[in-house]
């Protein structure tokens, strides 16, 4: 079976390649390689049943010759990370709005059956205190404050392929994301965990922003791409909001002192105010948790790889003579 992936030299987009070549399928990946690299695919670009077109879903015209004869499409190219979106919400939002509005668009022209669209946990925003579960309300911060325009812009995106489905132009499944993380998961745009490893591995200070008692759940990335291909080939799923992510949670500071411990590094721990990171009035989400009920009744999987197995690898991938 033909499938695409959109952003699929990026680090989910990756794994996901790979596992889907494991599994037989012929995989086209259209990617602009803005923060994908083609280092990620370098297992794939060997296998003939592999193909990679470098080019942006806001290419109307590439996007059409791509998807010819994909029956499956999972989009996953998008701005991502909070300092790129902090810095430029206008590329945001036109990746993510105009990219989304693009793709499905053309999707349900090219005679694509299904698309699994990637969303994201952001579009909580700061609601606060339980377990997100998908049919709760989102409750997003101030305009001017640029980090929302990414939960804002993913929301438009679910909408939008939610009505996809409702009116019949194609099958899409929404599946929000939850701190993904893993090996080949770069720390240049924001993320914590390829952050804080770097930094142990280095000796240098961890850089905890604000008190570090912020939560987050952390799931492995090969743990997300079953998910992810489970929910592709489960017919219940489609029309469907999906939450994924590990349902552990853990403290940012509670991180740090495991990230230490684990790698037993001597690096001191820093906690820095948000303001002197990402300027005055920035907004943090203080709890972010997934109840990944629906996930397990589709899909019968639950993320188990636990966090300090996660750190391992990721270090000895970041550092391999270690
Ligand atoms: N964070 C941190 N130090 C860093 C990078 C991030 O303390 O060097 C914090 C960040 O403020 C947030 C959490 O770690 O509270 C997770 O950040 P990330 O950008 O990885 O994901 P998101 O905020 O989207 O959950």
């Amino acid at each position: 079976m033909k499938v695409t992936v959109t952003g699929g030299a990026g680090f989910i987009g990756s794994h996901l390649v790979e596992e889907l070549l494991a599994r037989d399928y012929n995989v086209t990946v259209l990617d602009n390689l803005s923060t994908g690299s083609l280092k990620n695919l370098s297992s794939a670009l060997k296998n003939p049943h592999f193909n990679f077109i470098e080019g942006s879903v806001l290419d109307e015209v590439l996007l059409s010759e791509t998807l010819k004869g994909s029956e499956t499409v999972f989009h996953l190219a998008a701005s991502v990370g909070v300092r790129r979106i902090v810095d430029d919400p206008i590329t945001t939002i036109r990746t993510n709005v105009v990219g989304t509005d693009t793709l499905l668009s053309v999707a349900s022209k090219c005679g694509c059956r299904r698309v699994l669209v990637a969303s994201s946990s952001e579009v909580y925003g700061k609601s606060f205190g339980t377990p997100f579960s998908e049919e709760d309300d989102l409750l997003f911060g101030a305009t001017h404050k640029s980090r929302w325009s990414y939960g804002i812009s993913k929301a438009l995106d679910e909408i939008l392929a939610l009505a996809y489905h409702s009116k019949n132009l194609l099958m899409t499944i929404i599946v929000r994301f939850f701190n993904i993380v893993g090996e080949r998961q770069t720390g240049e745009y924001g993320m914590v965990l390829p952050r804080f490893i770097k930094q142990a591995l280095s000796r240098e200070p961890l850089t905890v922003y604000g008190n570090g008692e912020q939560v987050r759940t952390f799931c492995y990335v090969k743990d997300a791409v079953e998910a992810l291909i489970r929910l592709s080939l489960c017919e219940q799923a489609y029309g469907k909001v999906v939450n994924l992510g590990s349902p552990y949670p853990i403290r940012i500071r509670e991180l740090a002192e495991l990230v230490k411990k684990t790698l037993s590094s001597s690096s001191e721990i820093r906690f820095i105010p948000y303001e002197d990171v990402y300027g005055v009035g920035f907004e943090d989400i203080l709890y972010r948790v997934p109840d990944i009920t629906l996930l397990k009744n589709l899909t019968g999987y639950t993320p188990q790889t636990p966090i300090d197995k996660i750190i391992l690898r990721v270090a000895s991938s970041q550092n391999p003579v270690e």
